[in-house]
């Protein structure tokens, strides 16, 4: 291990400023390898967070919902010419495999164009109208017409270590198309990529000054810095969710927060389907999401729900096509499923899946398959792990422990109440997805989950070959989800510039919303 790698200098007030501690170290979670130093030590917070919001705030609101939307289009362009920088921070920092690193890094530079061809068709206006004018009496002289503004704060984000890419872009392209200047704390294990896909962005000169900040190191001091307008937008575990929530800002300044947090996301395969297909898209969907980034996905199948006849060929389906996952370093061509980000993730795999294996059945064990190309003692690696609970009511820990990785377990169900209560017995995720043959039936579940879920994804042997993964999250849909989930909500197109503006409901004459409240803008 070296201690001389680079200390990664931030990047706020419009300069490129280093922390004054010694950093904390990232590492390679497969060699050991100390990569780069992150510190924030020193910062002058205040003035970071006043220049973003002063400055680039008004720089940003100066520009039309179209402007900002061709700048996102240019930022689009520099990440895609330096993608191959990125591909190698991510083997080396997030250990991942190449499919692995391009739903992050792919999967971010995909969602900034598509809020670039959103914000496009807002077209050249400063804020946004939602509905039509409405009556306030008898006379319709005088009414009442909804606008949406731009925020006059900053949008603070602070996020998880999984997606160094797609989690800064996910938030940074509404906010930046709404006009909201963002500051990005990225979480320390894998702050690289965030911070380097930044400097470039920055060094581009796309972004008016102070629209784009990155702080890397401890959180510590930055939710003290945020005001009344401001907005900070959290992924992450519940229990840092939770010390978010009750920080004064929010309690007390009404900062807006939007949470995303962790989720026991659920599979069902619809009842009565003795269907062989519905089962192999199951099948190849459960193990799909169990090793994609070595299960680290905040909508990754957790619990996997089938009919009581059907549990064991399930089983086994599932084990056999796990079998075949090759476990390792990713710089191998022959490993498809890499590292958990650290030592850190490893061992809190470890616990998570000694606390699961103390109520479970051991369906399939990776772990007594050797690693590729990697030292045992050394590398962060993690075998896919399928658990089977036969008793799920009143299970003690299967619909509350999400481990955050490659492990999943299946469950039996009696009939469809059944199968919904014990879906809705992980108190609200992102995600579930449903497989099977019959549309009504499929049409009837899905609703019947929504209440719970922030999406649901239902796959049929029609779009077998059309649907884009339980586990991806599309610009276009809704990420997010109730109760333990967080509550929060982003993405789902247009529906994410919200949480950047401020609705307001202007009373006047039908020749003041006529003289540029109401007509000609875009509709929010
Ligand atoms: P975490 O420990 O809660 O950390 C998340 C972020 O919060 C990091 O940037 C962390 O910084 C920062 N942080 C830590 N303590 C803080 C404090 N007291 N005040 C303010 N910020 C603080 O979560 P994680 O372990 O990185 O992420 C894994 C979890 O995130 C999983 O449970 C997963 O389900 C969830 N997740 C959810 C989504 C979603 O969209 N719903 C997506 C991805 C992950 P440091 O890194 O410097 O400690």
């Amino acid at each position: 291990m070296t201690t001389s790698s680079p200390l990664l200098p931030n990047f706020v007030g419009g300069q490129w400023i280093h922390g004054t501690g010694a950093g904390t170290p990232l590492f390679d979670p497969i060699l050991g390898t100390e990569l780069a130093r992150v510190d924030a030590t020193g910062l002058d917070l205040p003035e970071a967070f006043r220049f973003a919001r002063e400055v680039g705030g008004q720089a940003l609101r100066a520009l039309t919902y179209r402007q900002r939307a061709a700048l996102l289009a240019q930022v689009a362009q520099v990440l895609q010419a330096n993608r191959a920088d990125y591909e190698a921070i991510s083997v080396a920092n997030s250990g991942t495999v190449k499919a692995d690193t391009a739903v992050d890094v792919d999967g971010g530079i995909y969602t900034v164009g598509v809020y670039a061809k959103l914000g496009d068709g807002l077209g050249d206006v400063f804020h946004l109208t939602e509905g039509d004018a409405a009556r306030l009496g008898k006379d319709p002289l005088f009414q009442s017409q909804h606008v949406a503004v731009p925020t006059r704060g900053v949008a603070l984000f602070i996020n998880a270590f999984n997606f160094p890419s797609w989690g800064l872009w996910e938030k940074a392209a509404p906010a930046l198309l709404s006009g909201a200047p963002v500051i990005v704390k990225p979480a320390t294990a894998t702050a690289w990529l965030t911070q380097r896909m930044v400097q470039d962005v920055v060094n581009a000169g796309i972004l008016p000054a102070g629209a784009l900040s990155v702080i890397c190191g401890s959180a510590s001091g930055l939710m003290d810095q945020l005001q009344a307008f401001d907005v900070v937008s959290f992924t992450g575990s519940a229990d840092t969710a939770a010390v978010i929530r009750s920080h004064p800002a929010v309690v007390q300044r009404s900062v807006r927060v939007n949470i995303e947090a962790d989720s026991v996301n659920s599979a069902l395969l619809a009842p009565g389907e003795a269907n062989a297909e519905a089962l192999d898209l199951l099948v190849k969907e459960v193990v799909r999401e169990m090793t994609v980034k070595s299960g680290q996905k905040c909508t990754a199948i957790r619990r996997i729900f089938v009919p009581e006849a059907l549990f064991d060929s399930a089983a086994s389906a599932i084990a056999a096509r796990l079998a075949s996952t090759t476990v390792g370093n990713p710089r191998n061509e022959a490993v498809r499923m890499g590292a958990v980000v650290s030592r850190a993730q490893f061992n809190a795999v470890q616990e998570g899946l000694q606390a699961l294996k103390a109520h479970t059945e051991v369906l399939f064990d990776g772990n007594t398959l050797p690693l590729v190309d990697a030292d045992p003692a050394q590398a962060c690696c993690v075998g896919p792990t399928l658990l089977g609970a036969r008793n799920p009511d009143n299970h003690p820990v299967v619909h509350d422990v999400e481990v955050f990785g490659p492990v999943a377990t299946l469950m039996p169900y009696r009939d469809e109440a059944h199968a919904l209560a014990l879906v809705r017995r992980g108190q609200g995720s992102l995600v579930a997805s449903v497989y099977g043959t019959q549309a009504d039936d499929l049409a009837r579940i899905a609703l019947a989950l929504a209440d719970s879920h922030g999406r649901v994804h239902v796959i049929s042997p029609d779009v077998k070959a059309a649907h884009t993964g339980h586990g991806n999250v599309m610009p276009q849909s809704q990420h997010g989800g109730p109760g333990r989930a967080g509550g929060g909500e982003e993405l789902g197109g247009l529906r994410a510039l919200r949480f950047y503006h401020q609705r307001s409901a202007i009373q006047a004459s039908t020749a003041v919303l006529g003289a540029g409240v109401a007509p000609a803008t875009a509709k929010a």
